[in-house]
């Protein structure tokens, strides 16, 4: 009798193409990788130009000769800016008219080959199959890349209509109290909701519903796998497994990531180029010294708020580093006069750069805070590295994370829906000095939990361990299925 055939597995990993989600996407195929599981990670093409252009992730990856770059189209033509923020709806009928259709297409005709184990698919991709789509033919896994926090929030919208919460009255209802969304009771007001959550008619809002209906149908696969950990949305874990028990709260990722390389090295997975002039100068700094200000890769700014946030980080007397993307700003067409008042206290105490090294610049003991959009990659960078936050949430998921940051953690304040000088001013100054030995205690506890959680032992550790074990078992089982 012939032997069986004793593979490692092979997953398929397909993210949305947004930098945060393709950056924590990669740590777990980086993750995967080290535990020997064959990865193909399927990107856009459009993705992959500006990847391979700037990081090093073809070299990173020649270390395992079984991981495969693959790409898809995103339906788009070449020169399309692709803002997340300003082409939304525009984007999404791309995905779902071309990229769906295509993908669906590579699963029916075994395009990443047939041995597939399982799938772990972007959320924000959960409209791209069905649990029931038959072609599948192998497990899918739904990568969350958002915190249980705003999952949760998000995954509760439909009752808080059914109880008439929603929609919200107005300006003057923003400070409303939303009750009984579970284990958030006193905590979310209607300021703290997604923006996509301010329509007046939310049962007729194509992108509400659109976006809570994703949410929903990304509970009903094989298993959930969460970016975060159990010592800090625990309780909120547990309302998500009442949906999904299958659920796997394997991070920080970047942490655990750092854990698994037997050597110190750095996983940086960019879409723009690092400006690494930035380190030299914090170098020159002293600790706890700068206020590092970074809105992202999505984020889009007036020239009113740009202007307010400069005049504020000069005011606060604070030394700065700016992360000023090229599209940060909309329509400036590079036209925007620079009072000598600014230009003189940046040179003083500021520096500019395009895009930074953004985990080793939090890491960076020259940093003592970070003036952040709360992304949630941002806010777990931050949370491991110990820094306190003054938050300024743009959209998606920011609103529920700085609310989480500043009333449910106290790891700084919340700035949300206000953008004036003198806010950022006092705020650079409560969360750099005079409420810095509060920030920094709740900051220092709450980053050795989370750096536990990727140590073994810890509950990220081995909930890693159990999906490689559950992933070793899928491809088991094909293979005894196959022989
Ligand atoms: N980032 C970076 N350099 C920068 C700004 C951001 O490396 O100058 C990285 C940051 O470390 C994070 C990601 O970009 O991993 C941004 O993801 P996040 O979820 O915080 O926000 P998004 O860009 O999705 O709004």
């Amino acid at each position: 009798m012939e032997e069986p055939q004793i593979t490692s597995p092979h997953v398929l990993l397909f993210p949305a193409p947004a930098q945060g989600h393709i950056n924590v996407m990669l740590k777990l195929a980086e993750l995967l990788s080290l535990s020997s599981v064959r990865v193909t990670f399927l990107t856009t093409e459009h993705s992959y130009r500006q990847l391979t252009l700037h990081s090093d992730v073809l070299h990173r990856f020649s270390l395992f000769p079984s991981f495969q770059f693959r790409t898809i189209s995103d339906g788009l033509p070449v020169s399309h800016p692709r803002t997340f923020s300003c082409h939304l709806p525009e984007m999404l009928h791309s995905f779902v008219s071309v990229t769906k259709p295509l993908f669906r297409d590579m699963l029916v005709s075994h395009h990443f080959s047939s041995d597939l184990s399982c799938l772990i698919l972007d959320g924000f991709f959960s409209y791209l199959l069905d649990i029931d789509d038959d072609f599948v033919k192998v497990p899918i896994f739904c990568f969350r890349t958002f915190g249980a926090c705003s999952t949760w929030t998000i995954l509760s919208i439909p009752n808080l209509i059914k109880q008439g919460q929603l929609p919200i009255k107005g300006e003057e209802d923003m400070d409303r109290i939303l009750d009984n969304v579970p284990g958030m009771e006193n905590l979310l007001r209607c300021r703290d909701l997604p923006g996509f959550c301010r329509p007046t008619d939310p049962n007729n809002d194509p992108i509400l519903q659109f976006i809570v209906s994703a949410f929903i149908r990304s509970t009903k696969f094989n298993a959930l796998i969460m970016n975060t950990f159990e010592d800090l949305e625990g309780p909120i874990l547990s309302n998500i497994r009442t949906l999904c028990p299958n659920l796997y709260s394997i991070g920080p990722l970047h942490a655990l990531l750092k854990t698994k390389l037997s050597h110190e090295t750095e996983s940086l997975n960019n879409l723009w180029e690092v400006d690494r002039s930035c380190l030299t100068w914090l170098d020159n700094q002293p600790a706890g010294s700068v206020i590092y200000v970074s809105f992202g890769s999505i984020t889009v700014m007036g020239n009113r708020e740009l202007m307010e946030f400069w005049h504020g980080l000069v005011n606060s007397g604070r030394n700065f580093l700016w992360v000023i993307r090229p599209d940060l700003v909309k329509g400036k067409n590079g036209e925007i006069e620079i009072p000598a008042e600014l230009e003189e206290g940046t040179k003083q105490r500021g520096y500019m750069v395009g895009w930074t090294p953004q985990e080793k610049v939090l890491c960076h003991e020259a940093v003592g805070g970070f003036l952040t959009h709360s992304g949630w990659n941002s806010t777990l960078e931050s949370i491991v590295a110990g820094k306190p936050m003054i938050c300024w949430p743009f959209g998606f998921d920011q609103q529920v994370n700085s609310r989480f940051v500043s009333n449910m953690w106290n790891l700084g304040l919340d700035m949300k829906d206000l953008c004036d000088r003198e806010t950022v001013a006092k705020m650079v100054n409560d969360v750099m000095v005079n409420r810095k030995e509060e920030f920094v205690r709740s900051a220092t506890e709450i980053a050795n939990l989370a750096r536990r959680s990727v140590k073994p032992g810890g509950s990220s550790y081995a909930n890693f361990d159990r999906l490689i074990e559950d992933i070793r078992n899928l491809s088991r089982k094909k293979t005894a299925v196959n022989n």
